[in-house]
């Protein structure tokens, strides 16, 4: 299974979250959300080759952390995949947004400059704003639109500028989603969980349990779960063998 957008330093016991992962043959994008989380998230993967771990700064505390933005610059080097950034436009963070904008778009402009980079974005409230700056940076590496969530139209510019997308169990749970979902080119799409923010009913979602996303893809493509499943793994591999400058 592939969890292209994970938190797994987030769980209470990440080591044994980790240790089930390898066991299990997981692909994992572990994502972060401060630069100096991704040290310690690093080396939760030890020994495990099929995970990866993301240098993010989450929008949702931009403004908290922009002073690490000169962490990011250090350990960009040394980092193929970037996430969790973004941007969210959610009302609660009105006051921040211009913080937001500056620490993603600063963001985007190391990417450039580093070339390759897979980044893992949050675009929350934000599709179109998003959109725009990648469109104002479109040499910062192979966006990856985690949770897509925005407009029918917003989905398609997103698809005509070469975006690809993560989806997750939450996001089959509405008609809307559904709806997205089955709009996104198949040979553009991953699975993902978010966990452990996403829940199937109590419990937090473990890494790798996108089940319910496959079942869903493999319904709107008109395949077994099976063909689905194969298409994802084949996406990635696409994804990690085509982008260029490797680390
Ligand atoms: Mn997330």
């Amino acid at each position: 299974m592939i969890d292209f957008h994970c938190h797994l330093d987030l769980y209470p016991n990440p080591n044994d979250v980790v240790a089930k992962c390898r066991d299990q043959g997981l692909y994992v994008l572990s994502v972060t959300t401060t630069p100096s989380a991704w040290e310690g998230t690093e080396a939760l993967r030890v020994g495990c080759h099929r995970i990866r771990t993301a240098l993010g700064l989450h929008p949702e505390i931009a403004h908290q952390r922009k002073g690490e933005l000169l962490l990011f610059e250090q350990l960009l080097p040394e980092v193929r995949y970037v996430g969790e950034v973004g941007l969210d436009g959610s009302p609660e963070l009105e006051g921040t947004w211009a913080t937001q904008i500056e620490v993603f778009e600063r963001i985007l402009e190391m990417c450039s400059d580093a070339k390759g980079r897979v980044l893992s974005i949050h675009s929350r409230r934000a599709a179109r704003p998003v959109l725009d700056l990648l469109e104002a940076y479109p040499c910062a590496g192979t966006p990856v639109l985690h949770w897509y969530s925005g407009s029918r139209h917003d989905l398609d510019r997103a698809v005509a500028m070469g975006c690809w997308f993560s989806v997750g169990p939450a996001m089959t749970r509405s008609a809307r989603g559904r709806e997205l979902i089955a709009r996104m080119p198949r040979t553009r799409v991953l699975t993902e969980t978010d966990g452990p923010f996403t829940r199937n009913g109590r419990q937090p979602l473990m890494p790798g349990e996108v089940g319910q996303a496959v079942s869903f893809l493999a319904e709107s493509w008109s395949v077994d779960s099976g063909c689905a499943a194969k298409q994802v793994r084949d996406n990635l591999r696409r994804l990690v063998t085509t982008s260029e400058g490797r680390p």
